[in-house]
């Protein structure tokens, strides 16, 4: 029986994420949002396969994207990775924890995806700290050369090797970069970020749910 809640700072698609998770395992949670209103920030965003999948184990349907009225203007800026995501009882998730630029069009997939892993560490060590180590140890590996790789161009260097190759300036562009080069090129990108179709496929969501319990049961960390 939980008597604390967990508690989740920021209603972004990660907190919300994981909010929804622990509803669904039955751990009580209080979410904590800074901003007073919700407001468009004028982008759309993209969800790989992995994370639609697991809102739809959460339950959640595909949304429409409405489109914005306005649009505004950021910096795109991301964070060196970090050696840990987890100070004692607190860890960190979503952008929190591997704050990268958008090249890849995944980080928030793997919000989805940090808070499902975290739920499954939950419900395999129980509402603690070594949920948050076994999440931490199972993600943080993964995650931190990504947020190198999406640095350079991602996926997106694709489109500076046709530049390389031909300035940019084609008629048929099996000649220049054949299509099993793309496909592999692509697929080299997805592995690494856990969104290749083959894989997702190949491994139902309750998967990340055993891989989190191996990683916990066998690696009993101290609280
Ligand atoms: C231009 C652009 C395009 C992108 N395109 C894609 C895409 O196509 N696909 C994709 O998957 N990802 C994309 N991303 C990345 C994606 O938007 C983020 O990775 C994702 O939204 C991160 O979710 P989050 O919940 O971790 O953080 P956030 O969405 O930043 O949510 C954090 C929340 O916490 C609140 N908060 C902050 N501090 C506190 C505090 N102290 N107390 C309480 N609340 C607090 C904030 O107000 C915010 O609501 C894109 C990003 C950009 C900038």
């Amino acid at each position: 029986m939980i008597k604390s809640p967990v508690l989740i700072s920021g209603a972004g698609i990660g907190g919300l994420s994981v909010a929804l998770t622990l509803q669904q395992i039955g751990v009580p949670c209080r979410v904590f949002e800074s901003a007073a209103d919700l407001k468009p920030l004028g982008v759309g965003i993209d969800l790989q396969p992995n994370a639609m999948r697991e809102l739809y184990e959460l339950g959640l349907g595909p949304t429409m994207l409405r489109g914005a009225s306005d649009v505004y203007e950021y910096p795109m800026i991301d964070r060196d990775p970090v050696p840990t995501w987890r100070d004692g009882n607190a860890a960190l998730l979503g952008d929190a924890a591997h704050v990268m630029y958008p090249t890849g069009s995944n980080g928030a997939s793997q919000a989805i995806a940090d808070a499902r892993v975290l739920g499954a560490a939950m419900l395999q060590c129980g509402v603690n700290a070594r949920a948050l180590q076994a999440y931490d140890e199972r993600l943080r590996p993964a995650l931190s050369p990504l947020i190198l790789r999406n640095r350079g161009a991602g996926p997106f260097g694709l489109l500076n090797l046709l530049d390389e190759r031909c300035g940019g300036v084609f008629d048929d562009i099996d000649a220049i970069i054949p299509k099993a080069e793309r496909d592999e090129f692509m697929h080299r990108y997805k592995v690494a970020a856990g969104a290749c179709w083959r894989c997702v496929r190949a491994s139902p969501a309750s998967s990340t749910w055993r891989s989190a319990a191996t990683v916990c049961t066998t690696r009993a960390v101290g609280i």
